[in-house]
């Protein structure tokens, strides 16, 4: 998890990932850097020093799983793996040109994995191809004796794509091309749009009026599992212990803050401050109550159409330092990618060209467990764009 609170932490036993990789002949090369615990948009919150956006090194991969996607656009490894609890698969996807998929909440299990937000957190491939994509779900999805909240599959063949798109209907989210996205951004998608138009498929304005307050409904939500979760780390029985603490409560105390950065922290005690009496009606039960809404958003917008897409993130890869100082602005990066986590549906990031040297990332989302036909329009989309630049 790219922490030092866990240096040198060596895991007694294999997440099911990692088996079912392994069982199909994949090699294990390495850990990828990322955010701490994945607290963060661009890898500069790792315990071990950023990442470099292979495309400009003067800028981050975006995050958390940043070293996931640059060492996949590097053709260091032809697949990563990556969790995405608000984004930490999609927007680094979008930031390095590669496709980054995260399936329904589910689909894979978590057994062995680093929680961060329970109720969000899923993992998923970075691949430079859907098809590659659908092969990687294709090992790792399925029901986990081990992990209770795996759903069934229910014997889909993700690697059997429809990628025909003529006569789909595509819903343009009109929250996601809206003011606070770069204008560059919204054109490249847009070109996007005009060529999924020209390849036969049908395009739709789709509002989501609850959407906007995605952002604010995760920066709640997320931090309260994250500080019950995070609560493990106690240097009792794992990972670092502070040799500070003359009693236990002070090796508590001495072990959590060495051990955790800044960014922890401050989601910790946002966590802790959201959940406690006093305020729980205030933000956390309200939070909870307009992510049911922003679900049967969803749900009405997908009423009339087979799938969602927008961009993934609403600039292109930021530079060094730009958003350290102001975690707000950080967080802004995540705006497009929240939603889907809450709402549990699969969404993916395809590349769809390039501004200015740095890469754009189409968003296509689908319905709760339409994982395949997910991956079957991706590749529709794919093929329409036609590895545009
Ligand atoms: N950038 C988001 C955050 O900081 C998403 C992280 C993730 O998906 N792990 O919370």
């Amino acid at each position: 998890a790219a922490s030092n609170i866990l240096k040198g932490f060596n895991p007694p036993y294999s997440a099911t990932v990692i088996k079912k990789l392994e069982e199909a002949g994949a090699v294990l090369v390495a850990k990828a850097n990322m955010d701490s615990f994945g607290h963060g948009a661009s890898t500069e919150n790792s315990d071990f020093g950023p990442t470099k956006n292979p495309h400009d090194v003067t800028r981050v991969p975006g995050g958390s799983s940043g070293g996931s996607a640059a060492a996949v656009v590097l053709g260091m490894t032809p697949f990563s793996i990556g969790t995405d609890t608000g984004g930490s698969i999609r927007q680094p996807a979008s930031f390095t040109g590669s496709v980054g998929l995260k399936p329904t909440y589910g689909l894979v299990s978590r057994f062995g994995v680093v929680a961060m937000a329970s109720s969000t957190d899923v993992i998923g491939p970075i691949t430079t191809s859907i098809e590659d994509s659908a092969l990687v779900l294709e090992v790792i999805s399925g029901k986990d004796q081990r992990d209770p909240t795996t759903i069934d599959r229910d014997n889909v063949n993700y690697t059997d794509l429809d990628s025909d798109i003529k006569g789909r209907t595509f819903g343009v989210i009109k929250e996601y091309m809206d003011e606070g996205v770069d204008p560059k951004v919204i054109s490249k998608i847009e070109a996007a749009v005009k060529a999924i138009e020209n390849a036969g498929g049908i395009i739709k304005q789709v509002s989501l009026p609850q959407i906007k307050y995605a952002l604010a409904v995760y920066y709640i939500i997320m931090p309260a599992e994250v500080s019950s979760n995070l609560s493990r780390y106690d240097g009792v029985r794992f990972g670092y212990s502070s040799p500070d603490g003359t009693d236990l409560d002070a090796a508590y105390d001495f072990t959590r803050s060495q051990g955790f950065n800044d960014e922890v922290k401050r989601r910790i005690l946002i966590g802790a401050y959201v959940t406690s009496s006093g305020y729980a009606d205030e933000y956390y039960k309200k939070a909870q109550t307009v992510r049911t809404k922003i679900i049967n958003d969803f749900e009405a917008g997908f009423k009339d159409v087979d799938a969602l897409i927008g961009p993934t993130a609403p600039t292109t890869a930021f530079a060094f330092g730009e958003n350290t100082g102001d975690p707000l602005k950080m967080y802004l990066s995540d705006i497009m990618t929240v939603a889907a986590n809450l709402a549990g549906i699969p969404a993916i990031c395809i590349p769809a060209g390039k501004v200015d040297g740095l890469p754009v990332g189409l968003q296509v989302m689908a319905r709760q467990k339409q994982d395949r036909e997910l991956l079957g329009l991706a590749q529709g989309i794919e093929t329409a764009l036609g590895g545009e630049q």
